[in-house]
């Protein structure tokens, strides 16, 4: 159906060009027929995304939003309450670490970058969770973007594995506080995507070829495949899902060891 999230209003974060993984969702779900608030993290990136959110049909709101600053975040929740009143989902896209180590080895992490990592890549989207969860109708959904690299070591994935695996397991959390709502919360474990954000990952080019190489679908995913899904995710086709994390990887998770003759197929 093309109209899965019509009359529905919500919150996307992340969006930082046309290739943001945000950017695939929130097309997908504009095209549903929802009304999309979008958020850039700060003027730079306004000439970016101002384009981009004002090509879309329906009608939409931007405005800046920087993870670490409460600020910025009250002034967020207090213009959706104040314009649209109430809410119907969240989509969290929102990572970052310093790109120096995204690469070697995952022990020297420094305390300052362990944390910054953490306030921005896994807290603030509990932070948000709860701020969205008190403008939002019963029966809404919530979802973040997570990667393969919470679950098992991946190269110079390093902090941000760990990061991963705390906010795969906030959504867990996250789900039990606000199931009695009928809210649903989940994560949308994607496979890699060239995107800004992935740029800073050492050897990023190689693990998207090993990706392409090795995974059963013998490909890549794109951002439309994970806007999708995530479609899906915030729409009533998965009310009876909450607390998962659906893989939108061409089932790379699933591979053990490649058979040698589908390698050479
Ligand atoms: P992207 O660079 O397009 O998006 C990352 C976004 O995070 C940007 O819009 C940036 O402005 C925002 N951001 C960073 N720090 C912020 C802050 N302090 N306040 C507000 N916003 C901030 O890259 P992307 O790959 O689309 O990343 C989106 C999400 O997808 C991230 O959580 C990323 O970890 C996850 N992910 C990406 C891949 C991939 O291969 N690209 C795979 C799995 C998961």
């Amino acid at each position: 159906s093309t109209a899965l999230l019509a009359g529905k209003k919500g919150l996307v974060l992340g969006v930082a060009n046309d290739r943001s993984i945000a950017w695939g969702i929130a097309k997908a779900a504009s095209d549903a027929g929802a009304s999309i608030a979008f958020t850039y993290q700060g003027d730079p990136l306004l000439k970016r995304v101002k384009p981009l959110v004002e090509g879309l049909s329906e009608r939409h709101l931007l405005m800046p939003c920087d993870v670490t600053d409460e600020a910025s975040l009250d002034a967020v929740f207090a213009t959706l309450k104040e314009t649209w009143g109430t809410i119907d989902f969240v989509v969290h896209a929102v990572a970052f670490s310093d790109k120096d180590q995204l690469k070697g080895h995952y022990m020297h992490t420094t305390r300052e970058n362990f944390q910054q990592t953490m306030l921005i890549s896994v807290f603030s989207f509990t932070d948000i969770a709860r701020r969205a969860s008190e403008i939002m109708n019963d029966g809404g959904a919530m979802i973040t973007l997570t990667y393969y690299g919470a679950e098992r070591v991946m190269p110079h994935y390093n902090v941000m594995g760990v990061a991963k695996a705390a906010l795969e397991a906030s959504v867990r959390y996250l789900a039990a506080d606000l199931g009695g709502r009928g809210i649903r919360v989940n994560a949308i474990s994607a496979g890699p995507i060239k995107t800004l954000a992935a740029s800073g990952i050492g050897d990023f080019r190689y693990i998207l070829k090993w990706n392409e190489y090795n995974s059963p679908l013998r490909r890549n995913v794109t951002i439309d495949e994970v806007g999708n899904s995530g479609l899906y995710l915030l729409s009533d086709l998965s009310r009876g899902v909450t607390g998962e994390v659906h893989h939108v990887d061409s089932g790379y998770h699933l591979v053990g060891m490649l058979n040698m003759d589908s390698v050479s197929e």
